[in-house]
């Protein structure tokens, strides 16, 4: 992120949008572009940018863009899909640059199909009757050849009774869990997602007739088969599960799925401090979604007619006490612990929501694995801020299911004592847990501040971020503003710690 000029941020752009002037200089025209024209469209004055097919003129956005003018230009005159992807796919590019389209690329005349599909699959054939393995097969019209598409390791099946429906996943993954599942039904259609590291398969149909919101998830661990059971509204037979949507049986990556978004009703809002408020999020009866310790989600809001899209880290409705259980997640709902800012565009309408309102609340994403923590012995969670909600899964995992782990150190910087989240929650568990240990340190504090002073620095971090043995297992976990983070990341290299020995939390 780079500090952007007055009047130059999402609001603004968003007021740009709305004001009726010609941001592509076409007047409304859409123009089909080819790779010749597009690339000539390179300059920060005149930029052209394509993103999944399609061109936009980003030249008025530059000012606006939170990544900086040079980060934009990298994409200037070319195809962006993979630069985007790359730093930030969860922005919802269609609506915030809806103004600046331009046009389609062009097809290339090499791949214009001549009669029919060009490329396409034309054998989804399961190869044996253990139902765990298909192989795809396309074909190249020009060429007239068959080739491999892709094994597809992943396949369902689905039986009724005279009441229930049952679609079972046979994934033959090892370690399924319920975080790897994700269902949802509502409005006689059915999306199963399972995520296998970074890929996900998908089943996704409009079922034939209509079921209850009543959704049973039901994982064989050990085997790997996911069953989703489904209640029939009508006790009849069922000819067929549903029509196919786009995407379903397929296997990709992740990041070539787009974001899923279910909507929760909004069910408590509570007083955390005085900028910040715990947010219980109900998701709806039909759905199956467990967010994974240190993953986020994405909320989703129009703001001005523009579909706003900003990150947030699911937390626990309290810090636990006591760590002889794991807790148990009760399915049903999501807690948020947001930071209201007085100019801020998202969570300023986010504040402006009533209890009952609705929001919507995407799939989790992430690229921190427990398995980091699994084998630590010392575990130092640095934290800014909001950058404590990573934080709390994390504490309560660790506490809770490591079990070679010697120490738990948070270290949690703030500017004022009134600032600092949960701190009699932490406190009290410091006082329980004789693994655990706070230390909060302020940068802006009080006169009557008898604890610590000061930002993150290479001699702070000496300070407190040590090994409780000399060869001991620790792991560094940080979450922050971006600078701080940054920073971290740099001193804590500078003390002599390894790249696998620090985790740090970003979008
Ligand atoms: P904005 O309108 O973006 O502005 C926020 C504040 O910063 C305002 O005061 C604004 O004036 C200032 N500002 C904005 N942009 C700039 C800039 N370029 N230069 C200088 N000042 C600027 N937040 C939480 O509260 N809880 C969480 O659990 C949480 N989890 C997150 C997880 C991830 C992975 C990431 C990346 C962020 C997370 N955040 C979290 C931050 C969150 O996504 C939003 O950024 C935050 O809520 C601010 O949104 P906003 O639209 O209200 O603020
Ligand atoms: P804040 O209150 O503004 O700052 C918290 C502490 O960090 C203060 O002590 C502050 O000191 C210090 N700090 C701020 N900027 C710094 C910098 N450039 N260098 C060194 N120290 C700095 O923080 P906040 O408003 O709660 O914001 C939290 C941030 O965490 C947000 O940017 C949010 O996006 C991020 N976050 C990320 C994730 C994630 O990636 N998974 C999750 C949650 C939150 P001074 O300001 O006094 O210098």
């Amino acid at each position: 992120q780079v500090p952007l000029k007055p009047g130059r941020s999402l609001m603004d752009w968003i007021r740009l949008t709305k004001s009726g002037k010609d941001l592509t200089g076409l007047k409304g025209r859409l123009i089909e572009v080819t790779e010749d024209e597009l690339a000539k469209h390179n300059k920060k004055e005149d930029c052209w940018i394509c993103i999944r097919g399609f061109v936009y003129n980003v030249t008025p956005y530059m000012e606006y863009h939170p990544g900086g003018e040079d980060e934009l230009m990298k994409a200037a005159g070319t195809d962006g899909t993979d630069l985007f992807d790359q730093v930030h796919r969860w922005v919802n590019y269609e609506s915030m640059l809806k103004e600046c389209l331009v046009g389609r690329m062009a097809v290339k005349p090499i791949a214009a199909p001549k009669d029919g599909v060009y490329l396409g699959v034309i054998k989804d054939q399961r190869i044996s009757n253990s139902t765990d393995f298909f192989i795809v097969l396309g074909f190249d019209k020009p060429k007239e050849s068959i080739f491999l598409l892709y094994f597809l390791f992943y396949s369902y099946d689905w039986f009724q009774t005279d009441s229930l429906i049952t679609v079972v996943i046979y994934t033959k993954q090892k370690d399924m869990n319920a975080e790897l599942v994700i269902v949802d039904c509502q409005d006689k259609r059915l999306r199963g997602e399972i995520i296998v590291d970074d890929y996900s398969y998908l089943v996704e149909v409009d079922l034939d007739h209509a079921v209850s919101e009543d959704v049973t998830v039901n994982i064989a661990e050990k085997v790997g088969k996911v069953e989703i059971i489904l209640k029939k509204k009508d006790n009849i037979h069922w000819k067929m599960l549903g029509q196919s949507c786009e995407g379903h049986n397929t296997f990709i990556k992740r990041t070539d799925r787009g974001l899923f978004y279910r909507k929760c009703k909004l069910v408590s809002k509570t007083e955390v401090t005085h900028d910040t408020k715990l947010f219980c999020l109900m998701l709806p009866r039909g759905t199956h979604l467990c967010v994974p310790t240190g993953h986020h989600v994405y909320l989703k809001q129009i703001i001005t007619g523009t579909e706003v899209v900003k990150p947030y880290t699911p937390v626990l409705p309290s810090l636990p006490l006591d760590f002889k259980e794991p807790p148990h997640h009760d399915g049903v709902h999501i807690y948020l612990m947001i930071k209201i800012y007085s100019c801020g565009l998202f969570t300023q309408a986010l504040d402006r929501l009533q209890i009952e309102d609705y929001i919507s609340v995407s799939n989790p994403e992430g690229n921190f694995k427990k398995s980091q923590v699994q084998t630590s012995e010392d575990l130092i969670l640095l934290a800014g801020g909001t950058g404590f909600t990573p934080m709390v899964k994390l504490l309560n995992f660790a506490l809770a299911e490591v079990s070679c782990l010697r120490t738990v150190k948070l270290i949690f910087f703030n500017k004022t004592e009134d600032d600092i989240l949960w701190r009699n929650q932490l406190e009290q568990l410091a006082l329980r847990d004789e693994r655990f240990e706070v230390q909060f340190i302020l940068s802006q504090p009080t006169k009557d501040w008898v604890g610590k002073q000061g930002k993150i620095s290479s001699s702070l971090l000496s300070e407190f971020v040590k090994r409780s043995r000399k060869d001991s297992k620790v792991v560094v976990c940080i979450c922050g503003p971006t600078p701080f983070t940054e920073q971290g990341v740099q001193y804590l290299k500078d003390l002599g710690y390894s790249q696998e020995e620090i985790h740090a939390f970003t979008a």
